[in-house]
C-alpha cells in the first residue's frame, strides 16, 4: 500500500510534531511499537501525515434488509445479540450476530478475538462498517470496523469520519482504520496554527486560492464538507510538488552559481579536424544543437551535469565523441562508461574506427581486460598519455587513477547506481563534467521531478532517411508465417534478431529456455544455408564478443539472444527483430529491443510473438507498441501502466515518494508547481525577500535538507 512506504516526515526540532508517538493520549508503548512497525509512524508529525483514504458520512446508515448480492461496503447500526467461538485451529473464529430493525447480519473475526471479546459486548448497540461477503449464501462482514453507537451519536451529525490505512495487526490491537481517527482527533486537539505554520508565500496562496497549511491539515483529516476535503488535498499536493521542484531548482541554480568546473575554453585541432574532415554524415540539427549546449556549458568554469535524452537510434554516440574530443583538445582526459561489456566493446570498435585518422590514444578497459594490458592502461592513464578511455564500470574502480579527468560520459545511465556515479567525483580534484546519455525516454513530468537538478538536452530528431519500423503482433499459432517472412528477409541479405525473455528468477531455467529456443530456431534454419550466433548472460565475455562479432561481420544471419542485447547494440544491416513471448516484456524494454532495427537504410520490422491468452496490461503494451514508434509517448504510457516507482533509474532517487501527489494524475498541478518554483527563484535565488521567508525557514528545518545532491 502506498501509505506504508512513506517514512520520514516534517519534523522540526523543538516542535510538538517531533514528539514520540507513544506520548500521544491513547497510544502507549505497545501500540506505539506497532504503529512504528506497521505504518512507520514514529512521531506526532508522522501521524499528522498519515492521511485518511476515505471519509464515511456518519449520518448515512444502511439497513440490513438492503443487503443484496451487489452490496459492497455498508454501515449499519445494530445490537449484538450473540457471540460464539467456532471452529478449530486456523478455522477458529469469533462470530457475532448483529441485529437491526430489519434483519440479522453475521460479523466474523479470525484475529484479535480476545480483544474483541473484551471490548464488544452482547446486548449493546454498535455502529458497524465493512465489506459484505457471502458465506454459504449468508451475508457477513469479516473484521468489521466497529464502535459503540453512543459515542458516535455524541460526535454529532454531519460528521465526515476519516478512515485510515491500517493493518491486521493494528486492528487486533484496536487500531483499525476508524480507531486511528481517534488518535488523529486527540492530536488535532493539541495543535495550533503555530505548530503547522504556513510555508508558502502569500502570493502563491492567493493566486492559486490555496487553503492555509494548518487549515489544510485539519480539513484533510476532519473535513467540514467534501469540498473542503478536496481543497485540503489540493493544497497539500501542491505543497509537495512545489517544494520538490524548488529543491531541485535550487540544486541546479546553486551548481550554476557556485560549482567549480574545468574550463573547455577552446575548440581545438582534434574537434575541428574530425568535424571538418571525418564526420561520416552530416549532423542533424538536434545533434548540432546539443553539441552547442555542451560547448557553452563546459566553457563557463562551472561543472556541467547534463542529461541527454534521445530516442534509440537518434545518434547520441557521435555527440559523445565530439564532447570527448572537446575535452581532450583542452588538455583533459575523457572517459566513456557503458553498462555492459558488449556495449563497451561496441563503443570502442565504433569510436576507434571513427577516429582512425585522428591523433588520439584510445583504450578499452573492462572486467575482462588482461592483466598486462590493464597495467599498461592504468599507467598511461595516471601519467596522462592515454587520453580517451572507454569501458564498463571497471573504469571507476579504486585502482583507476586519472591524470586530469575532464569529462565523463555515461551511456544508458539507468544501469549505474548512485553510489557508482558518486565514485566518479573522487577521480579528479575538480569534479569532471558529466554527460549522462539515456535512450530510455523519460516522460517530461518524471524528468522534471527526478532529474530536475540536471541540465537537460534532447535529441528529438532522427537522422534522415530512416524509415519507421513496422511493428506487428503475431500469435504463436502464426509462427510458420513468421518463419517464412524471416527467410525472405535473409534471402535479401538482411539479418535477424530473435529475443527470448528472462522469465524465471533462476539463471538456470532461463538458460534452458533459451537453449530450447535456440534448438527450435536451428531446426527452422539449418546449417550450412543459415548460421546462427547466440548471446546470453552466462557466456564468458570472450565468447560473447566472438558471437557478437560474427553477427556484426555477417558471418551469421541470425542472432538468438536474451535481453543482454537490449541496450545500444548497433548493427544497421539487421532488419528484423523477433521478440518471443513478448507479453512478458515491459514497454520500455520492448521499445529498446525494437530500437536495434531500423538503423540502416532498409525497411525494418519488429514482430511481437505471444501466446494466445493475454492479460489486459500485456494487451495494452502490445497495442501501444504496434501503434507508435515514438519513445516519449511510449514512456508516458509506461508511466501510466506501471506508476513512477517502477520506472528505471528513478527508484533509488527517492524523489518520487510523494504522500499525496501523483506525477501521472496531478500533471497540471506539477506543471504549475514547477513554473512557480522557477519564478520565485529567478527573482529571489536565495529566498531572502520577506515574502519568501516562511519558505526559507521551512527548508532550513532539520529533515528538510536536500539529500539528493549527487543524483548524477
Ligand atoms: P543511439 O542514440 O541509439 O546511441 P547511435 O549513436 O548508435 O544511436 O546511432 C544510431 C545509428 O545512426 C548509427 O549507425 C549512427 O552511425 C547513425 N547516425 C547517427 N547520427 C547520424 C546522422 N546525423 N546521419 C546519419 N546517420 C547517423
Ligand atoms: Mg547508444
Amino acid at each position: 500500500m502506498l501509505f506504508l512506504q512513506k517514512a520520514k516526515t516534517i519534523s522540526s526540532a523543538a516542535n510538538i510534531l517531533s514528539s514520540p508517538i507513544e506520548y500521544l493520549k491513547g497510544v502507549g508503548p505497545q501500540r506505539a511499537d506497532l504503529l512504528k512497525k506497521e505504518l512507520n509512524i514514529f512521531t506526532f508529525g508522522d501521524l499528522l501525515n498519515h492521511f485518511p483514504y476515505r471519509h464515511v458520512d456518519k449520518t448515512k446508515i444502511n439497513l440490513i434488509s438492503e443487503i443484496n448480492a451487489d452490496t459492497d461496503y455498508i454501515q449499519i447500526a445494530g445490537q449484538i445479540i450473540s457471540f460464539e467461538i467456532i471452529g478449530q485451529k486456523k478455522g477458529r473464529r469469533l462470530v457475532a450476530q448483529c441485529k437491526d430493525q430489519t434483519g440479522i447480519l453475521e460479523l466474523t473475526w479470525f484475529q484479535g478475538i480476545n480483544w474483541i471479546q473484551k471490548t464488544i459486548h452482547e446486548g449493546y448497540s454498535y455502529l458497524v462498517y465493512g465489506k459484505v461477503t457471502f458465506y454459504q449464501g449468508h451475508p457477513q462482514i469479516i473484521h468489521p470496523e466497529i464502535e459503540k453507537l453512543a459515542s458516535e451519536q455524541a460526535a454529532g451529525k454531519n460528521f465526515l469520519e476519516p478512515i485510515y490505512p491500517s493493518t491486521e495487526k493494528l486492528k487486533a490491537k484496536g487500531l483499525g482504520g476508524r480507531q486511528i481517527g481517534k488518535l488523529t482527533q486527540a492530536l488535532m486537539a493539541l495543535l495550533t496554527e503555530k505548530d503547522i505554520p504556513e510555508n508558502l508565500p502569500d502570493e502563491i496562496l492567493k493566486s492559486l486560492k490555496l487553503l492555509k497549511r494548518f487549515n489544510a491539515y485539519r480539513q484533510i483529516h476532519f473535513p467540514s464538507a467534501a469540498i473542503e476535503f478536496d481543497d485540503a488535498v489540493k493544497r497539500l499536493k501542491f505543497e509537495e510538488l512545489f517544494l520538490a521542484q524548488l529543491r531541485m531548482n535550487m540544486l541546479r541554480s546553486n551548481r550554476h552559481r557556485f560549482s567549480k568546473g574545468v574550463v573547455f575554453a577552446k575548440v581545438g585541432e582534434l574537434f575541428n579536424g574530425f568535424y571538418k574532415n571525418h564526420l561520416p554524415f552530416a549532423l542533424t540539427n538536434a545533434q548540432k544543437r546539443v553539441i552547442k549546449e555542451i560547448r557553452s556549458d563546459t566553457a563557463t568554469g562551472k561543472q556541467m551535469n547534463r542529461l541527454l535524452q534521445g530516442d534509440v537510434g537518434s545518434g547520441k554516440t557521435i555527440v559523445a565523441v565530439l564532447t570527448m574530443l572537446l575535452g581532450i583538445d583542452n588538455g583533459y582526459q575523457a572517459c566513456l562508461m557503458a553498462p555492459t561489456e558488449i556495449l563497451a566493446q561496441q563503443h570502442f570498435r565504433i569510436i576507434s574506427s571513427l577516429l582512425a585518422n585522428i591523433n588520439v590514444s584510445i583504450k578499452l578497459l573492462t572486467g575482462s581486460t588482461k592483466a598486462g594490458e590493464r597495467k599498461k592502461i592504468l599507467n598511461d592513464l595516471s601519467d596522462g598519455s592515454l587520453k580517451m578511455l572507454i569501458g564498463t564500470h571497471a573504469v571507476i574502480e579504486e585502482m583507476v587513477r586519472f591524470n586530469n579527468l575532464g569529462i565523463v560520459i555515461i551511456d544508458e545511465q539507468h544501469r549505474f547506481g548512485v553510489a557508482q556515479r558518486a565514485k566518479l567525483w573522487e577521480k579528479a580534484a575538480v569534479p569532471p563534467h558529466i554527460l549522462v546519455m539515456t535512450a530510455t525516454p523519460i516522460p517530461r513530468t518524471l524528468a522534471m521531478t527526478a532529474y530536475g537538478d540536471l541540465d537537460y538536452s534532447v535529441i528529438d530528431e532522427l537522422p534522415p532517411g530512416r524509415q519507421p519500423v513496422t511493428t506487428v503482433h503475431r500469435y504463436e499459432s502464426q509462427r510458420s508465417k513468421v518463419i517464412d517472412f524471416i527467410r525472405s528477409e535473409i534471402d535479401k541479405g538482411r539479418q535477424v534478431y530473435i529475443i527470448f525473455p528472462l522469465i524465471e528468477e533462476s539463471d538456470k531455467l532461463d538458460y534452458e529456455n533459451l537453449m530450447k529456443g535456440y534448438e527450435n530456431v536451428k531446426a527452422y534454419f539449418p546449417e550450412p544455408k543459415y548460421w546462427i550466433s547466440m548471446l546470453h548472460g552466462r557466456q564468458p565475455p570472450e565468447q560473447k564478443e566472438i558471437n557478437m562479432k560474427r553477427f556484426i561481420e555477417k558471418d551469421t544471419q541470425i542472432l538468438v539472444s536474451t535481453t543482454v542485447i537490449e541496450v545500444g547494440v548497433d548493427v544497421p544491416n539487421a532488419t528484423v527483430m523477433v521478440i518471443e513471448s513478448s507479453e512478458k516484456f515491459g514497454l520500455s524494454q520492448l521499445h529498446q529491443l525494437r530500437g536495434r532495427v531500423g538503423r540502416g537504410a532498409d525497411k525494418s520490422y519488429c514482430i511481437l510473438l505471444s501466446g494466445q491468452k493475454l492479460g489486459n496490461d500485456a494487451r495494452e503494451r502490445i497495442r501501444v507498441m504496434t501503434s507508435t514508434n515514438n519513445g516519449f509517448l511510449i514512456a508516458e504510457k509506461d508511466l501510466e501502466l506501471r506508476g513512477p516507482g517502477d520506472i528505471e533509474g528513478t527508484r533509488q532517487s527517492g524523489v518520487l515518494n510523494f504522500r499525496l501527489a501523483s506525477i501521472v494524475q496531478d500533471r497540471p498541478l506539477l506543471e504549475t508547481a514547477r513554473n512557480m518554483a522557477a519564478n520565485i527563484l529567478e527573482k529571489d535565488p536565495d529566498l531572502i525577500s520577506a515574502g519568501n521567508l516562511p519558505l526559507k525557514k521551512f527548508l532550513q528545518q532539520p529533515g528538510q535538507k536536500v539529500v539528493w545532491s549527487k543524483i548524477s
